[in-house]
């Protein structure tokens, strides 16, 4: 199946988020012009200012809610490749299907639309996750890879429903979204391709309109915390986890459309394990006014750490999209630097 060539439309969904910010950015300095979904007219306005002075052209369209009937109908006329990012993303919902039928719906929607509406579209990029692919009953260390899915979230999902925890629901709802995605190909059978990306904890810079520390994108409050002092000594070494700077995720959107080889692949995006004694450490670093407590810098603490916590093996990304992840150190000192010129921390 052909990838997209520089220079087609590509449709962005959900260009007001975080990671859908950096993508829209990448697609454009990549050639690309883009029309992105956005809830409204304000969100909009703020990317169409924002990527003003790119050369290739930023547009938005109307999407209010990804889980209408027919939403993406008009969005998908004339684009060539298709980004899919819009879901929610956050562990406070009451009922799965808050979650649930977003993610689903949302991702079936576009994919229909396009059947629709766009013969000429070649590829569509779904940003799965890595809670797709992960499962809880393993017990750490272990490697994950793109062979893997999650067993554990929908099933508990199924036996406990609204009592749940929030994270499974997440993880169900991306496990749900991903297996849809797949299952359209294959019934389907249409014109076009796809491919998904699979993310761990995606961290970096924020570009996205967020006026208030509240209103920031769940991955990079995880790390704000920790500059505000809501998190202290106490709450170390605390939860890491895997992640990926957000601009190599974002640049894995643009390969995975433009790649040929990326044909009916998952990819996980993701450069190893980290702990919150790296974040305290960091932002001691980048920010050495803020009253972080102090971590411990010991390389063999360090080591441990990481080595302890599961992983999810990023190599493919590498071998087949050409990805060379940044180093932990650009990524937390850039989200650290970009956090406290947004919000004077
Ligand atoms: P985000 O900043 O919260 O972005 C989510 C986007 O989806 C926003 O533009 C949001 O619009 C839109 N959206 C959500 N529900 C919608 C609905 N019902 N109708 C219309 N638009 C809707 O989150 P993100 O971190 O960038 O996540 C983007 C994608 O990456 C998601 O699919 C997420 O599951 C996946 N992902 C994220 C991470 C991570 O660590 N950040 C890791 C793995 C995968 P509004 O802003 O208007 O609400």
């Amino acid at each position: 199946m052909p990838a997209i060539a520089p220079g087609s439309l590509v449709l962005v969904t959900g260009a007001s988020g975080y990671i859908a910010a950096h993508a829209v950015e990448a697609f454009l300095d990549a050639g690309f012009p883009v029309r992105g979904t956005v809830r409204s007219k304000g969100k909009g306005e703020y990317l169409v200012n924002l990527f003003k002075d790119k050369k290739a052209k930023f547009e938005y369209a109307i999407v209010k809610d990804i889980a209408e009937d027919g939403a993406f109908d008009e969005a998908v006329k004339g684009v060539v490749g298709v980004a899919h990012m819009a879901s929610p993303y956050h562990f406070n919902a009451v009922e799965p299907d808050e979650l649930f039928i977003p993610a689903k719906k949302g991702t079936l929607g576009v994919l229909n639309s396009l059947k629709k509406f766009n013969p000429d579209v070649k590829r569509v990029v779904v940003t799965s996750s890595v809670a797709a692919i992960m499962s809880t009953d393993i017990t750490p260390p272990h490697t994950f890879t793109e062979a893997d899915w999650n067993p554990v979230s929908l099933k508990v999902c199924a036996e406990k429903g609204r009592d749940a925890d929030g994270a499974n629901k997440y993880r169900a709802s991306k496990t749900l979204a991903e297996q849809a995605f797949w299952k359209f190909f294959e019934d389907e059978k249409p014109a076009f391709d796809g491919a998904a990306i699979n993310p761990p904890l995606v961290l970096g810079p924020i570009i996205q309109e967020c006026d208030t520390p509240e209103s920031l994108n769940t991955s990079v409050a995880t790390f704000f915390d920790w500059m505000t002092g809501k998190k202290t000594e106490k709450d170390l070494p605390g939860a890491g986890g895997n992640y990926v700077d957000v601009r190599d995720c974002a640049l894995a959107h643009v390969r995975a459309l433009t790649t040929p080889e990326a044909s009916g692949e998952r990819f996980i995006t993701g450069n190893g394990a980290f702990s919150s004694n790296d974040y305290v450490i960091s932002i001691a670093k980048t920010c050495p006014d803020l009253p972080v407590p102090k971590g411990n810098e010991d390389p063999a603490y360090r080591k441990k750490l990481i080595d302890d916590n599961n992983h999810f093996d990023g190599s493919k990304a590498t071998r087949v999209l050409g990805i060379k992840y940044r180093s932990q150190d650009e990524t937390f000192a850039d989200m650290a630097k970009s956090l406290r010129a947004r919000f004077n921390v």
